[in-house]
């Protein structure tokens, strides 16, 4: 069954659903994050066409210690706020928080990917409040909240662990504070020194109450506090949290043990890797969520997000996937209208769309990718005699929009091999005898021919068989003299983008 299928059939209708998903503020959002975020989007959307009285929030986990120091910043000026929570950093630059800053960042990513999420920040719903029940109960069960970490991850905590870290009023770090007692209304802290490699305490002992922002349960204790303190009904998380003894387990464990509430429905999904790494948002490795965002139209970046969620993704800007993307996306829309027999795939196409598709020609990408570059072609004359017809107003839009994704695409990542230029003079090449016997006779051929595509095609390939010049060699040969490189679109095409007398001439000068 599809996943969607899966979610809507394991909910209650007659029940309000709240859809939730978190991103920690502490870096540059990276692709990892943006499929999370897609994925709860597709789910919220799929509860809603169903029927569901349903809404999705996106929680910016801003209340968070800075933990790492991230590429870009200066370690010198921030140096010292490591600790401290993300909210209360200053930007680089402007009047807004560090965590604002990354996540305005993080926010036109999810505007470009289709996301339509309610935004709340951690900081805010700690101060306002909203946590103080579940804080209270959490610090009221600390020994049994001990006894789930040792159960669940092996983690063997002191009798004097409560899962509570208040901001020091001394030195304002969030991340080197221990309380090491609850009297019911305030907590006691030590601020350690020895708390963290990265947030070195500053030896203060005070004693404050929990409440009103002015500390926040650990991240495995406040996963499932959230849950509950919001009544959040659907999450999953990535393979990080769901794996053995990770966060998710235990925050399942905690919600039903400590809090009183059954966990949301869970959505796992898989890793996005980037030449098979993982991405993350300090190492600013690879590509950003924003960046991805803007590579593909959202449809297309949910359908890659968000069809399988429990697949591993593989992704190259550089290499072919964007290709490779839009082919699949374009069998899944051929799967949607019945026109090829994969009822998943035609699904995983429906969720990834805004309004109810229509049906209508569409341009391979590759396609629109290479008639962009070729010199004299009018796309929609090519589209047309591709159709057969005319293109509607809606087949018109879907190829403006993928010559602007191509254009993107072609000039900040397609290799090499996609990217091409006729040349003006014939470039320095080198053919051996073979090729230029292939040239000489094909040039002869093309003379007296209709100059389209399709017959030049037909002729470069008749010519090949006749010739037994290998068909490596024989493209090679036409890629060379025009191109200047060894690859390039379809031959036939490319010459019949050409002036005839043009590409004659030039066959001739090559000999
Ligand atoms: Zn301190």
């Amino acid at each position: 069954m599809f996943w969607t299928e899966e979610l809507i059939q394991s909910l209650d209708k007659k029940k309000k659903q709240l859809v939730g998903d978190s991103w920690s503020t502490s870096g540059f959002g990276h692709i990892g994050s943006l499929r999370g975020a897609v994925i709860h989007e597709v789910a919220f959307k799929a509860l809603k066409n169903a029927g569901f009285d349903v809404s999705y929030t996106f929680f910016m986990d801003d209340f968070d210690p800075m933990d790492g120091m991230p590429k870009f910043l200066d370690e010198e000026v921030y140096g010292k706020h490591l600790g401290e929570p993300l909210s209360m950093i200053p930007a680089p630059e402007g009047k807004q928080s560090l965590a604002e800053y990354f996540a305005k960042d993080f926010d036109e990513a999810l505007k470009n990917a289709g996301v339509e999420a309610k935004i709340l920040w951690e900081s805010g719903l700690y101060k306002k409040g909203k946590f103080n029940d579940v804080i209270k109960v959490a610090l009221d069960n600390a020994d049994r909240i001990r006894e789930v970490y040792r159960k669940i991850s092996g983690a063997k905590k002191p009798n004097d662990w409560y899962p509570f870290h208040p901001i020091c009023e001394k030195c304002g770090k969030i991340g080197s504070t221990k309380v090491y007692d609850w009297d019911g209304e305030k907590v006691s802290y030590k601020c350690d020194p020895n708390a963290a490699q990265w947030a070195k305490g500053c030896g203060y002992n005070g004693k404050i109450s929990p409440f009103n922002g002015n500390g926040k349960l650990p991240w495995r204790v406040s996963w499932p506090a959230r849950w509950k303190a919001l009544e959040i009904t659907v999450e999953g998380e990535g393979k990080d949290h769901w794996s053995a003894g990770g966060s998710r387990g235990m925050a399942d464990v905690l919600a039903r043990e400590i809090f009183d509430c059954e966990p949301p429905y869970d959505i796992r999904y898989d890793f996005f890797l980037i030449g098979g790494k993982k991405m993350s948002s300090s190492a600013g490795r690879g590509v950003t969520a924003r960046k991805m965002s803007e590579i593909l139209p959202h449809e297309v970046l949910s359908f890659l997000l968000a069809q399988a969620p429990r697949k591993t993704i593989e992704f190259d800007p550089k290499g072919d996937t964007v290709p490779r993307i839009y082919d699949s996306y374009d069998r899944a829309r051929e799967a949607y209208f019945g026109r090829i027999d994969f009822p998943d795939l035609g699904k995983a196409f429906l969720v990834c769309q805004t309004q109810k598709p229509k049906d209508g020609y569409r341009m391979r990408f590759m396609k629109v990718a290479y008639a962009i570059q070729m010199p004299k072609v009018d796309i929609l004359d090519l589209a047309a005699e591709e159709k057969g017809n005319k293109l509607t107003v809606l087949e018109k839009n879907d190829l403006q929009e993928r010559i602007v994704y191509a254009k993107k695409w072609l000039n900040e990542f397609a290799p090499e091999d996609y990217v091409f230029e006729v040349q003006e003079s014939l470039p320095a090449v080198r053919l051996n005898s073979e090729q230029k016997n292939f040239l000489k006779i094909l040039g002869e051929k093309l003379e007296h021919s209709d100059w389209t595509g399709q017959t030049i095609h037909t002729a470069i390939h008749d010519l090949r068989k006749e010739t037994q010049i290998q068909p490596k060699e024989a493209f090679q040969a036409i890629y060379l003299i025009f191109l200047g490189k060894d690859s390039g679109p379809q031959a036939g095409w490319l010459l019949s983008s050409l002036e005839k007398d043009f590409a004659l001439k030039r066959i001739k000068e090559a000999l």
